[in-house]
């Protein structure tokens, strides 16, 4: 009788031991562009439901360029874009005199380490139903399981698929998985953070989250950590507020890249003086940087390919050269972002949910550079050391 007790007894403690060893599972959702203050219309019931139970920030504050791919690249890092390479959407490189866009996916372009490197070096798979950076052309830089970017895939799909991964044996199931949703970027962009359509792409975003819960729910996988994140937010524009920049630089030859909220100049190198000073003589409703003097809390003057002068727009304001003009009075859209991402406009959502994270808990504005050493800490695992994020500003997040 003794022996059968402690034989049991035993037993217990082994399997305790094995659970316990096994790593947690989190899931890194992005909702493109879901301003963090969406979820104050009251139209979230959902969302709301997890930020009662989980964790919420006030805001998540993007990096600067407040776009896409630099901020997804940086949660995924914890690096700022101009330590990690994608300054942009798109750029110009100008050694290899070729053009980075979205759908390129040579490593060389994409510096640091993303988290599902740093995971799988540590024996934890991972997987992604899509996220910038997680389709590289070399193997070890990608999650195991990946998909290919498809913008028309249903979200309702997405979630299925990721149910499935959860469903893997235990030797192939990955423990941390991305997923991606573009329905609010999309909608804001075309009418504005103030319509009634943001409004129904909000709720939108809300019925995919009910749905993510209760697919997880049915599938006993209740114990997941959920973290929800957007990559920046959005701001009215308008058609009266462009800025011809090529038109006033005409006759000095130079070279523009982007459009909109920012703007980056390369001169002829002996014209460089005369461009900039005619800059600041035309400054108005933007500011010029010569590319090492801008300020340093935008953190944006590290990577050469970022050019000789960066051009910021304030907010609601559009620089373009002839090219982009065109394209904004042929296809007006009525939102943007990419602005100084110190505004509140350019803010996204932090929302953390699951046993790893303090309940019924509200804080502050919380960096996005951050999230990488904290996805290390719940894995209990080392993050790169040349990383920009730090664990002292979001570790009080987690339960203790
Ligand atoms: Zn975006």
């Amino acid at each position: 009788m003794r022996k059968k007790f402690i034989l049991i007894l035993a037993l217990i403690l082994i399997s305790i031991t094995v659970y316990s060893q096994q790593p947690p599972t989190v899931i890194l959702v992005s909702f493109d562009g879901f301003r963090w203050d969406y979820l104050h219309r009251g139209i979230t019931p959902n969302l709301q439901k997890i930020i009662d139970n989980g964790v919420h920030a006030l805001s998540l504050q993007p990096s600067f360029p407040s776009k896409t791919f630099p901020n997804h690249y940086s949660i995924i890092t914890g690096m700022y874009p101009q330590n990690h390479g994608l300054i942009s959407n798109s750029f110009y490189d100008h050694v290899e005199k070729d053009w980075y866009g979205m759908r390129r996916n040579e490593n060389e372009w994409y510096l640091g380490e993303p988290f599902w490197q740093t995971a799988q070096r540590n024996g934890i798979l991972a997987a992604s139903y899509f996220w910038p950076g997680s389709e590289q052309d070399i193997e070890s830089r990608r999650p195991k399981y990946f998909k290919a970017y498809n913008h028309d895939e249903p979200y309702l799909n997405r979630i299925d698929g990721v149910i499935e991964w959860l469903k893997y044996s235990e030797d192939k199931r990955p423990n941390f998985i991305t997923l991606y949703f573009h329905d609010t970027d999309s909608y804001g962009h075309e009418f504005g953070p103030n319509s009634p359509e943001i409004n129904e792409s909000i709720k939108r975003i809300d019925s995919v989250t009910a749905y993510l819960i209760s697919s997880l729910k049915d599938n006993k996988l209740s114990d997941v950590n959920l973290i929800f994140v957007s990559d920046h937010g959005m701001t009215e524009i308008s058609r009266e507020r462009i800025i011809n920049i090529e038109e006033m630089l005409s006759g000095y030859n130079c070279f523009f890249e982007d459009s909109g909220p920012l703007m980056r100049i390369t001169p002829p190198s002996e014209k460089l003086e005369e461009v900039f000073d005619l800059l600041k003589k035309n400054e108005k409703n933007f500011t010029a940087y010569k590319r090492k003097d801008v300020p340093k809390h935008f953190n944006y003057s590290n990577h050469p390919f970022i050019g000789d002068i960066v051009l910021i727009a304030e907010m609601g304001w559009s620089l373009a050269d002839n090219r982009a003009l065109k394209r904004m009075e042929r296809n007006y859209s009525k939102g943007d972002h990419g602005y100084d991402n110190h505004n509140t406009d350019m803010h996204g959502i932090f929302i953390a949910y699951g046993p790893k994270f303090k309940s019924s808990y509200k804080t502050g504005t919380l960096l996005n550079i951050d999230i990488y050493p904290l996805l290390c800490k719940i894995f209990e695992i080392d993050p790169r050391s040349n990383i920009d994020g730090s664990l002292d500003r979001i570790e009080f997040i987690l339960n203790d």
